[in-house]
């Protein structure tokens, strides 16, 4: 009976053993998996470093390159945030074929694709998704990228408090709503959601340091538009949607109604960014600084609670057989996306939101003269939706 014991023990211990050094290896190897951005034959003049803007993030895993796309002709200037959340692979993804295809003939655009890349090194646990996207390119090679977590990973910060109290460290506000608060309690775990921790505290948690250094970029360069790209479950009421600033209203209406509806026939709703919700980058950025703060949101099917077996393919097709389901009962009032089609696949995502960007962008410069950035080399909505493969667009 002893002897039994000891065998069982054993078997049980090496099994614990075999499953902590295959899933370290597996942790260790993404954590260390570097993307390959490529900056060959793009419009990209020159890269700084994230931590110019905040020199606590300097020699941190959160201190990122800024990707510069600067035209001859002076103008305003733009700021596309991707990957804010890394299980939302649009936002991401598109983040990387603007960096690669936009070529400005006017003014500046700034792209980071990972701002959070802590989140991007790791997965949510519990949650079986994929833990990274391949795409053949045009050329026939294949590029991988990282499928994340909606927050930082817990080794660049932890434990997370009980409670996590939002506060806007040493900035003035400049543009504070009467009555708004500055200050909000949230969840413990949202201390590592890098929507939640703008305006930023420049020594703070490595999110907080990101966020920090973000709005000082803005700030020190002046940049006139901040865009900020996400994803959300497709049952999630925001979604394909322009959340704006109250500044950036006008900007968001003109283009959701003329430039996306009237002459291209993409529905997207416009939604206010909410007054007292804080650290998210449309209402920080919007309040801390004197740029137009807006994010864009499209439905992933590979986020949402209604979804089935998530892999790879579910992330990039958008094909689930639950979705359909939900689609189909409760008149489709379940979902805030069209599902009837059973599937809302990654290169569409990604359509709408790089064609977002640009008619946010025309649209500042149609209000603003003086602000106008020029851009040539825009992928086509149809081409793109058409083609259904954002690998075409990959350099
Ligand atoms: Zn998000």
């Amino acid at each position: 009976m002893k002897k039994k014991g000891l065998i069982s023990t054993c078997i049980i211990l090496a099994v614990a053993i075999f499953m902590a050094v295959y899933t370290g290896i597996s942790f260790n190897k993404k954590r260390n998996f570097v993307e390959d951005v490529v900056t060959e034959g793009s419009a990209v003049t020159r890269t700084e470093k994230l931590s110019t803007y905040n020199k606590y993030l300097a020699n941190t895993f959160g201190d990122v390159d800024i990707y510069v796309l600067e035209g001859e002709e002076p103008g305003g200037s733009a700021l596309i945030l991707g990957g804010t959340h890394a299980n939302e692979p649009a936002g991401h993804m598109a983040a990387v074929i603007i960096l690669e295809q936009f070529k400005p003939t006017k003014g500046t655009v700034y792209v980071i694709p990972d701002i959070c890349k802590s989140g991007l090194s790791h997965n949510d646990p519990l949650e079986g998704t994929p833990q990274y996207l391949h795409f053949a390119t045009k050329e026939g090679n294949t590029r991988t990228f990282h499928f994340g977590s909606r927050a930082s990973n817990p080794i660049d910060q932890w434990p997370d408090p009980d409670t996590y109290l939002h506060t806007s460290g040493d900035w003035e506000p400049l543009h504070l709503a009467e009555g708004a608060n500055t200050t909000q309690t949230l969840s413990g775990s949202e201390v590592r959601n890098q929507n939640r921790c703008y305006p930023g505290i420049a020594d703070g948690t490595l999110t907080e340091r990101v966020s920090y250094a973000v709005t000082n970029m803005i700030k020190t360069l002046k940049i006139d538009m901040v865009v900020d790209l996400h994803e959300s479950s497709p049952e999630y009421a925001v979604n394909n949607a322009i959340v704006a600033h109250e500044r950036a209203m006008e900007i968001a209406g003109m283009s959701a109604a003329i430039t996306l509806d009237a002459e291209q026939g993409i529905k997207i709703k416009v939604e206010p960014s909410p007054v007292n919700l804080r650290g998210l980058t449309h209402r920080e950025l919007g309040d801390y600084t004197d740029t137009f703060a807006l994010l864009c949101e499209v439905g992933n099917p590979s986020q949402g609670r209604f979804r089935g077996f998530t892999d790879e393919e579910l992330a990039i097709t958008g094909k689930d057989p639950c979705y359909k389901v939900a689609s189909e009962i409760h008149e489709g009032k379940l979902l805030y996306v069209d599902y009837s089609s059973g599937d809302f696949p990654l290169s569409l995502r990604v359509a709408r939101h790089i064609t977002t960007v640009a008619a946010l962008i025309e649209n500042m410069g149609y209000d603003y003269p003086d602000k106008e950035i020029l851009i040539d080399n825009v992928p086509d909505y149809q081409e793109m939706v058409e083609a259904d493969d954002i690998g075409l667009w990959l350099r």
